[in-house]
């Protein structure tokens, strides 16, 4: 039985072009090639070759974000972009301004989220989370609200697109809130990359997050924008890698490869999310109507092309996933709240959902290799597949 992988919100597989941009950087057996290994600040021809690849790779990402190349911070992976931002940024500017107080969301992913909270316990700041309406999107008039006249906001962070509920947000329209007031606005973008737009003057934003495995490239690295000015200190301190804003030996490969999958992704993407969005109605129109107590959760219209999520009253979101499996297909729950034994999803809880709907979440998010036959085959088990999964469990502690 070959699988159907429904759940590219967690990690897409590598794309062949991708792969094949990548070997040369690990040394090839091809003669020729066996000149990339080398460690890119090296003087020698093999640290040269390889800072060839670094280079093109890094003008490759701000071409996609319509930035300047010395504005690309590589990272170990998305989870590293979104602590660096807010610590960086965060610390820099009290140090520079003095001001404390941090603001985000409660329906950030906790890369963000969890660094917020150490800012503020360990590091003394203030932190505003931001009301999130049912969809768990922010509302300019909210952030205008928290911001005040900014004067005491070290930085804001607004996720692009959520990984849970697939909803995104009007980053620049919120972006342009900051600007105004001179605060440095970072959004994490790690599901948005290669599905939406990533300019960042449109954007307005002073920082933006992403990670390769999110867009069919390789495990394990990522990257930074900062704008230019942005007030940042590195938290991950040595060598003067990265313009001293990352200190460590580049992963030259992941890098090439992370450059590569975002060029494809970009070149490919109209076309690809409006083939998707067809996939993604279908599932979710389909859904709604043939199984009960089942809940959209996220907005209707402002959503991630490749992205249905549900709760479903009645059923533990592990039976659910395990049942799937066995049939041959791979979904999410939508969190790390699989079983009505583990704490809820913070996602779920901040939009609203009710205790009973909590442990059923069910997230399908396709991508490149799904087509209409094995969405309709989806459809056509799921029903059932849930009705044999229906019973009365505890509610989530
Ligand atoms: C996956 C994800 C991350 C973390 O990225 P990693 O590369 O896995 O560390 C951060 N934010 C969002 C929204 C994500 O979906």
């Amino acid at each position: 039985m070959t699988m159907i992988y429904l759940d590219h919100s967690a990690t897409t597989p590598l794309r062949p072009e991708v792969f094949a941009a990548m070997e040369p950087f690990f040394g090839s057996t091809n003669e020729e090639e066996n000149s990339k290994y080398g460690n890119p600040s090296s003087i020698h021809g093999a640290g040269r070759a390889a800072h060839a690849g670094l280079s093109e790779a890094r003008r490759t990402v701000a071409d996609v974000l319509g930035a300047s190349p010395t504005e690309i911070v590589f990272t170990g992976c998305g989870s590293e972009s979104d602590n660096a931002a807010l610590r960086g940024i965060a610390l820099a500017r009290r140090k520079q301004f003095g001001t404390n107080r941090i603001i985000t969301t409660p329906v950030e992913h906790h890369a963000v989220l969890y660094s917020a909270e150490d800012l503020r316990d360990f590091f003394g700041f203030e932190l505003t989370l931001l009301p999130v309406d049912g969809d768990g999107l922010v509302s300019a008039e909210d952030l205008e609200r928290a911001l005040g006249d900014g004067s005491d906001a070290a930085v804001v962070s607004v996720v692009y697109a959520n990984n849970e509920i697939g909803s995104v947000q009007e980053i620049g329209e919120l972006g342009a809130l900051c600007r105004e007031r001179g605060v440095p606005f970072h959004t994490d973008a790690v599901q948005a990359a290669g599905k939406l737009p990533l300019d960042v003057d449109q954007l307005k934003v002073d920082a933006l997050s992403a990670s390769a495995h999110k867009f069919y490239g390789p495990k394990g690295v990522g990257f930074l924008y900062l704008r230019r000015g942005t007030p940042y200190h590195s938290y991950l301190t040595g060598g003067s890698h990265e313009g001293g804003r990352r200190a460590g030996t580049h992963n030259v490969p992941g890098i090439v490869g992370m450059a590569k999958a975002l060029a494809l992704c970009e070149t490919e993407r109209e076309s690809e999310m409006a083939r998707l969005q067809q996939l993604r109605d279908r599932i979710i129109g389909q859904t709604l109507e043939s199984v009960p107590g089942v809940r959209l959760t996220g907005s209707h219209t402002k959503r991630l092309a490749n992205h249905a999520s549900f709760t479903i009253r009645d059923v533990e979101a592990e039976g659910i996933l395990i049942a799937l499996d066995l049939e041959g297909f791979a979904a999410s729950s939508g969190s790390a709240c699989t079983s009505a034994r583990q704490k809820p999803s913070h996602v779920l809880e901040a939009v609203g959902v009710p205790v009973e709907e909590l442990a059923g979440g069910l997230r399908i998010s396709l991508g490149f290799s799904n087509n209409v036959q094995q969405i309709e085959l989806l459809l056509q088990r799921l029903p059932r597949i849930i009705e044999r999964h229906r019973q009365s469990i505890p509610a989530p502690i």
